[in-house]
């Protein structure tokens, strides 16, 4: 298989032929969320030029047409991910609400006062406050297992903390701020073992590397549009079809019913059941449209690609001096968090966005982690298969002035 050609890739982002500040945009945020290839602008678009109308509702010709494209989208995703089922594919705005439906729909049910859930120190926010929400409704405990100064999950610790009252697990698959890569399908036979469910964070995952939910052997996979180089406010959780058989709906209303009266209702099979109102049919056409475009790179050349490229990141910054990386685990996506002794994150990525070098700085919706490593903020270069050596050199012969400048 030939290797990536980041070039030929950058044609198709019409967005990174912009400057900033006068410069070459280097865009190195895309653990905050990725650019989107001109197929994903044009589905979108012409699904509103085109074929508008609302899905699931009429019976005319521009009704089925958006029915089969919004349903279309479901089945790619399903493969993408190695869903046994297009219907266990629920689509939401996001991995905020897909963590947020399992929080209410399958745990708030299930939990009592005693019981617990079990996360680790290096979640985002959205797999961690949806949990307190629902344990302050009653009495449940929400528990974090430990990491090391590298930014790995201590295992062990992990599966010593699944103790019977523990009734959910979540953990993030890759993490946003360290890159970290967490040995989920292990985690997920530790889990299995017990008959603990299993919900994981895809968020950074999906957008960098091939992801299998039937192999990971996880119970819930939770993952975002956005990051997968698709529009804003899309998204889905993937379940294993028991529980969202068990599951009650989270929002009612049109779309997600059987039979309405008000003596009672009766609910659609999933994943409809999830789906009320009207969904954002152009958006999810354009993760399709996202999703085919990754099918035709590869998501194993894309992962190849990235892996290379963070070796070269990571041994161009070995030669600034006074800086710090956090996360430097075995397995690590191409994220890097990182601080210059003396300036804070905020300066540094100020900085840098004037040499046309966008970079995110604040506490990536990690208060816990930042918490770990005794900072409040840390400054984060997060590299997609469209980025390359060049701007690589770029961000850190921008990083070196920008460390003499600060000094
Ligand atoms: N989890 C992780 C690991 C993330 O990186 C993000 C986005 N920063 C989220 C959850 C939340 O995703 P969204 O805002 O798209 O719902």
């Amino acid at each position: 298989e030939a290797p990536l050609d980041p070039q030929r890739i950058r044609a198709d982002f019409p967005l990174l032929a912009r400057s900033v500040h006068g410069k070459p945009l280097v865009y190195f945020d895309n653990a905050n969320t990725g650019q989107k290839p001109a197929a994903v602008i044009e589905a979108t678009s012409t699904f509103y030029r085109e074929h508008n109308a609302n899905v699931s509702r009429a019976v005319h010709q521009l009704g089925e047409e958006a029915t089969a494209a919004y349903e279309a989208a479901r089945d790619k995703l399903a493969r993408f991910i190695g869903a046994p089922s297009r219907d266990e594919i629920v689509f939401t705005s996001g991995t905020t609400q897909a963590i947020n439906l399992v929080a209410y729909s399958f745990a708030l049910p299930r939990l009592e006062p005693g019981d617990a859930i079990l996360v680790t120190q290096m979640e985002h926010h959205a797999n961690i406050v949806p949990w307190q929400l629902v344990c302050a409704r009653t009495g449940a405990k929400l528990k974090a297992a430990p990491i090391a100064e590298s930014g790995e999950l201590i295992v062990e610790k992990f599966v010593e903390m699944l103790t019977p009252e523990v009734k959910l697990a979540g953990v993030v698959h890759v993490s946003n701020v360290l890159g970290t890569v967490n040995p989920v399908a292990e985690l997920a036979r530790e889990c299995r073992r017990r008959g603990i469910p299993l919900l994981v964070d895809g968020s950074q995952a999906c957008p960098h590397m091939p992801v299998d939910v039937a192999a990971l052997g996880c119970d819930f996979y939770a993952l975002t549009g956005h990051k997968m180089f698709g529009p804003t406010g899309t998204g889905a959780l993937w379940a294993r079809r028991e529980h969202l058989e068990s599951m009650p709906p989270f929002f009612g209303g049109g779309e997600m019913i059987r039979r309405v009266s008000f003596e009672g209702t009766t609910f659609a099979d999933p994943p409809h059941k999830f789906e009320a109102g009207t969904p954002n049919i152009a958006g999810v056409v354009g993760l399709g449209a996202a999703i085919d475009y990754l099918e035709g790179v590869g998501m194993r050349r894309i992962a190849a690609y990235e892996r290379e490229l963070l070796a070269y990141a990571d041994a161009a910054l070995a030669r600034v001096e006074g800086l710090r990386v956090f996360g430097t685990a075995a397995r690590k996506a191409a994220v890097i968090s990182f601080l210059v002794e003396g300036a804070h994150a905020h300066d540094l990525a100020t900085l840098l966005d004037h040499e046309g070098v966008a970079v995110r700085s604040g506490h990536h919706c990690a208060h816990p982690l930042m918490q770990f490593y005794g900072v409040p903020a840390t400054a984060r270069a997060s590299l997609a298969f469209y980025n390359t050596r060049e701007e690589v050199d770029r961000f850190v012969e921008a990083l070196q002035r920008v460390r003499k400048l600060l000094r």
